[in-house]
């Protein structure tokens, strides 16, 4: 079954929406891209967005630099996504839809600069380096916007589009409890849900798909965890050595740094996985006001206030303290202006 998309704009996001539905509708050819590392939203931003290409008779290709965590194989249309360090040469086009970029470095696929772009993300700090560019800090996952656009077209709200739609909002509001969530969030759910999206499926799909050695991984990793200042800043570090012994791929990673905020008094989580090469990726989640995103963009990263990251080269034992000390600020900061529990 599938329902019309039915909707109001967010205020101000008419003009810039119809832009986007013409640049589609006059175009044939179309490239979808998205961020390195992809996440939910990626994943499900990008494959909305494609079938919705596919219901209007254009053609499309997905191309992203990095492979999907594993579990998200099992959404429909993952097999459509190409992984490549640049773009191939027989990928001609009319329209490149780049979403969830701040700027096209984070792509991770070169060959995308001379193209006519559309540019769609929430992210704070988006460079609009488009030749359309859809920025809105206060949707909760790139995919509300998808969304907009796919009802600016007039497509129906295919189960295929409504389960992306949804693993996107799902995965981006980590699972419900990010404070970037609004009325609309639910209202776009709820839509989703009448095309046949089965919330407690979605769940385990993606929250309970762990293999054994993640658990052992996740139990090493809670073992060796410091908390600072009171137990409301907690780290987590990870290194090859690690992984290995648990028998685990980088792939098991996902989602392992939320498990400390399931702690009353942690208010932040940073994670570091240093790798052989040297360098250090470091992941970052906060409770409610505590602003994680400022501290990646001092280190040339970004993200959202309660999900943020950034990758340096470095030894950790200098990064370490300067990270954990500037968020221990980010805590004393948000703190400030916490809602009542
Ligand atoms: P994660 O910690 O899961 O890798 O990322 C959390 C959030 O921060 C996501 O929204 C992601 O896009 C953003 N993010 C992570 N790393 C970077 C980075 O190196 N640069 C930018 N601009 N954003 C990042
Ligand atoms: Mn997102």
């Amino acid at each position: 079954m599938s329902n019309p998309v039915s909707h109001v704009l967010p205020a101000g996001t008419d003009a810039v929406v119809g832009q986007i539905r013409d640049a589609i509708v006059s175009r044939q050819r179309f490239l979808i891209t998205s961020h390195a590392r992809p996440d939910g939203d990626s994943i499900g931003s990008q494959l909305a967005m494609a079938f919705a290409l596919d219901a209007l008779g254009k053609q499309s290709r997905i191309i992203n630099a990095d492979r999907a965590p594993d579990h998200y194989y099992e959404f429909p249309g993952l097999g459509r996504i190409e992984i490549a360090a640049e773009v191939p040469a027989d990928a001609i086009a009319d329209a490149v839809i780049v979403m969830e970029c701040g700027d096209l470095t984070r792509t991770g696929v070169r060959g995308f600069e001379e193209r006519y772009i559309i540019n769609i993300d929430h992210h704070a700090g988006n460079r609009m380096y488009g030749a359309i560019n859809w920025f809105d800090e206060s949707a909760a996952a790139c995919s509300e916007m998808v969304y907009d656009v796919i009802g600016a077209l007039g497509v129906p709200m295919s189960l295929e589009i409504a389960t992306h739609i949804y693993l996107a909002i799902l995965t981006d509001t980590g699972s419900f409890h990010h404070s970037n969530i609004t009325p609309r969030t639910f209202d776009i759910c709820r839509q989703t849900v009448e095309a046949g999206v089965n919330p407690a499926i979605m769940a385990r799909r993606v929250y309970d798909s762990n293999s054994f050695g993640k658990l052992k991984l996740i139990g090493a990793l809670l073992d060796q965890m410091e908390l600072v200042h009171d137990g409301r800043v907690a780290v987590l570090r990870l290194d090859d050595d690690v992984l290995a012994s648990c028998g685990c791929t980088n792939n098991d990673t996902e989602g392992i740094i939320n498990l400390p905020l399931t702690a009353r008094e942690i208010q932040a989580v940073v994670f570091f996985r240093t790798t052989a090469e040297g360098e250090v990726r470091v992941s970052m989640r906060s409770k409610y006001d505590v602003d994680v995103r400022m501290v990646a963009n001092e280190h040339g990263g970004g993200g959202h206030k309660n999900a943020a990251g950034f990758t340096v080269t470095g030894p950790l034992h200098e990064l370490q303290p300067l990270i954990v000390e500037r968020l221990v600020r980010a805590v004393d900061e948000g703190l400030e202006s916490r809602p009542p529990e």
